[in-house]
């Protein structure tokens, strides 16, 4: 495993804490006065994953969804529902903290088959949309 590939696991694993994603919401662009704060969106599973474009992406660290736009009244553990409804972090009954081993690696198997989806999908995406470049470019050739 490379230096790179260590970091992004630990950072991974670590988001599994409602107190760690909390802490990657330093930057959240709206106030304490919305329904979508650092704590309830924390609370529902998501991360920040800002970007200079998106500065509300956030990711759950379960299914891997990635949510932005968000409105001020959103409602997050709602919103999570609304577009990952079979979520297994969603289905929990307890807390992560109080589990036990066997069900924590359980889990874990799990959110590692979605991430292993969500990296299929986006090599499918890129392959799709180079396909396309492609099927234009030989289209215009073809006159
Ligand atoms: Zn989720």
């Amino acid at each position: 495993m490379s230096t790179q590939q260590y970091i992004q696991t630990k950072k991974e694993l670590m988001m599994h804490l409602e107190a760690e994603r909390l802490k990657s919401f330093e930057n959240w662009p709206f106030d304490e006065s919305c329904r979508c704060t650092p704590a309830k969106l924390a609370k529902a599973g998501f991360y920040s994953c800002a970007t200079e474009n998106e500065p509300d992406a956030v990711q759950c660290f379960m299914c891997f969804k990635e949510l932005d736009g968000w409105e001020p009244e959103d409602d997050p553990w709602q919103e999570h529902k609304n577009h990952s409804p079979s979520c297994p972090f969603l289905q929990l009954t307890q807390p992560l903290e109080s589990m036990t081993c066997e069900q924590v690696l359980k889990l874990e198997m799990t959110r590692n088959k979605n991430k292993s989806k969500k990296i299929l999908d986006k090599t499918l995406n890129e392959f799709m949309d180079t396909v396309s470049g492609v099927r234009d470019e030989m289209k215009k050739l073809a006159g």
